[in-house]
């Protein structure tokens, strides 16, 4: 039987690609989404694979939602955490609603999506938790104090999660991209793109969302059994770690 994976913000940018990847690699795929019934309905038409709208900055919506993903596609082995928001302003402008807002989605959402999926998959002996990272959550970023700050407490996370459910067969690792070609980047203006990104990045280009998906499909899959605890960079040679 396939396995079943759930991809958060898994119809658009990086999420998209992801579940793609997961899919093509003969893994079931669940997709979630927030509120962009357009792109989620699209994304299912183009790719068959099913999508379900529910927030995972909220416990309640999360259980209700992983209820429903098992009671279509069965038991979840491999969650990936991509779901992420940004709310850039420097310290000084930021508010505590853009705080709290980045802090729920990017990192209270990994409690609560963890939480609904873990006791499972220790019983069940064998699971995958893959949170998508950033960068800027490795070496800080102007501008993005609650954003770095939720990427760097995935970390955290993942590190301590992975004491947990080692002994279950269960790995928790982050993917941590790079600058990556989705509306999240293109809402930086292109001027500063070329003036302040492009120079930082040795390979001298954006990523593809594609490249992203295949770093999940590899911690995913058995290949990976021996990885866990642990944050793959990919972003180009722009901050080695
Ligand atoms: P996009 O903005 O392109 O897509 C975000 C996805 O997350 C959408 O599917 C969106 O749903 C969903 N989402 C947002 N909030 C919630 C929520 N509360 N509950 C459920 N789903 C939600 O983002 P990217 O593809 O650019 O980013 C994906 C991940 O990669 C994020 O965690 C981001 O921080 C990280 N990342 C991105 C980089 C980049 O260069 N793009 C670089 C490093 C990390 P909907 O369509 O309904 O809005």
């Amino acid at each position: 039987m396939a396995r079943v994976a759930l991809v958060t913000g898994g119809s658009r940018g990086i999420g998209a690609a992801i579940s793609v990847a997961l899919k093509e690699a003969g893994y079931q795929v669940a997709a979630n989404y927030a509120g962009n019934d357009q792109a989620a309905n699209e994304f299912s038409k183009q790719t068959g694979i099913p999508v379900f709208k529910f927030s995972v900055a909220e416990f309640d919506a999360c259980k209700e939602g992983v209820a429903k993903v098992e009671a279509e596609l069965g038991p979840i082995d491999v969650l990936v955490n991509n779901a992420g928001i940004t709310r850039d302003t420097s310290f000084s402008k930021m508010t505590p609603e853009q705080w709290r807002e980045v802090m729920a989605t990017n990192l209270d959402s990994l409690f609560f999506m963890s939480k609904c999926v873990f006791d499972g998959m220790k019983k069940r002996g064998f699971g995958r938790i893959i949170t998508i990272g950033s960068v800027n959550g490795q070496k800080g970023q102007f501008g993005q104090t609650n954003y770095a700050a939720a990427k760097a407490g995935a970390a955290g996370f993942t590190k301590s999660l992975a004491q947990e459910g080692a002994r279950s067969n269960i790995t928790v690792n982050v993917v941590a991209p790079g600058y990556i070609g989705t509306d999240m980047v293109k809402a930086v203006p292109q001027e500063v793109l070329n003036a302040k990104v492009l120079p930082q990045i040795p390979v001298g280009r954006l990523g593809e969302p594609e490249e992203i998906g295949r770093c999940v499909v590899f911690l995913a899959s058995d290949d990976a059994g021996f990885i866990t605890g642990s944050t793959l960079t990919a972003n180009g040679g722009q901050y080695m770690t």
